[in-house]
């Protein structure tokens, strides 16, 4: 018997017109488990989450939520919930008013809708926000609330559309340590569309690389960035050094392509010894300086160009155009299928 799935994607397609958005894509997603779907734009991701939470019907396939075929079933019937990135917050309302909206409409008693909107406003870490307007609060403020909104109704499942993708860098980076936070405290099944590789890894329990409305690769992030299967994800998320079936077979003696992260990489003087690597030699082309590390780009003799990144610990004796020797031990090296 297969494992039982809080969301399973079985063989869904979705066509719009002559346009295939999704194709026959299949995915299970765990209780409580903080999933994303990553890609670039337009690769069917947001289509994917649409189809979970019953906006769109998949033109073939099913989608099942708690092991049951959710096909005809309206959004407002399912049990999850959609955080979108413009917060789509009442503008006249109060914070407090609303978090409490979705309940109020199902008429729940004034007493508990208040208990509960408190309790939804210290999760979020906004205690004491809830008589102001959405325009009194900041971005990251005003997430969090749209937050505390898709959380008050208590769905199994919350769908998140790129909700950071508004705010800058810090406030980003200080939101995901929140969301995951909060995710775990809560333990409910998180599905997170984003674009951002570094959100995804850091993130994530496991991840999902979409291509052109396919899904490339399924795996934590340390399977996607340490193990990719595909030139598309070796390259996509994080940078690389693809070597191709010609060139590798020289290198190893096997005829496949393969793959080698630019931090696995060390250079070398001419003439050290490589004793124990995997080694070609290289022309020193550029260097991209970002602070706590350094891009260095170099062409082998070969004409294949390199990647190498280092930490920027101590003054670097390399110069431009120098002759050097790049070197990488063959437990780094990894076949990519295609
Ligand atoms: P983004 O990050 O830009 O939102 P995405 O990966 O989420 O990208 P989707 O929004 O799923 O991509 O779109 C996938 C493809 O389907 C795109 O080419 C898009 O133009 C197309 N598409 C999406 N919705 C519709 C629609 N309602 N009608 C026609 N085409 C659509």
């Amino acid at each position: 018997m297969g494992e039982l799935y809080d969301v399973e994607l079985k063989n869904v397609t979705k066509r719009f017109g002559d346009f295939i958005a999704v194709d026959n894509v299949s995915f299970g997603i765990l209780k409580g488990e903080f999933f994303s779907m990553l890609g670039p734009s337009g690769s069917g991701k947001t289509t994917c989450l649409r189809m979970v939470a019953g906006f769109y019907d998949p033109s073939s396939g099913s989608v099942l939520l708690g092991g049951s075929d959710v096909s005809g079933v309206p959004p407002y019937k399912r049990n999850v919930n959609t955080v979108f990135q413009d917060y789509a917050l009442f503008p006249h309302m109060t914070i407090a008013e609303n978090i409490g909206y979705g309940l109020m409409v199902k008429n729940v008693p004034k007493k508990e809708i208040l208990a509960r909107v408190s309790s939804m406003l210290e999760l979020v870490r906004l205690p004491n926000v809830g008589h102001r307007k959405p325009s009194e609060l900041s971005g990251g403020q005003r997430q969090r609330i749209a937050l505390a909104r898709a959380l008050i109704n208590q769905p199994q499942i919350l769908l998140l559309d790129e909700p950071l993708g508004a705010l800058d860098l810090k406030l980003r980076e200080e939101m995901q340590i929140e969301l995951k936070s909060i995710q775990k405290k809560i333990g409910i099944t998180f599905i997170f569309v984003t674009h951002d590789q570094e959100e995804a890894l850091s993130m994530s329990d496991r991840i999902a690389v979409f291509n052109k409305g396919k899904v490339e690769q399924i795996g934590t992030p340390n399977e996607i960035y340490e193990h990719p299967n595909t030139e598309f994800v070796a390259n996509f998320v994080g940078n690389s050094n693809i070597f191709e079936a010609d060139i590798a077979s020289k290198l190893t003696g096997k005829s496949q392509k393969i793959m080698v992260r630019p931090e696995k990489m060390k250079i070398l003087s001419k003439g050290e010894s490589t004793e124990g690597y995997l080694s070609l030699e290289a022309n020193l082309q550029n260097f991209v300086y970002s602070g706590a590390t350094s891009k260095i780009l170099l062409q082998s003799k070969t004409g294949q160009r390199i990647i190498v990144a280092k930490q920027n610990q101590n003054e670097s004796l390399l110069t431009p155009s120098q002759d050097v020797v790049v070197i990488w031990k063959e437990s780094d090296m990894h076949v990519i299928s295609k």
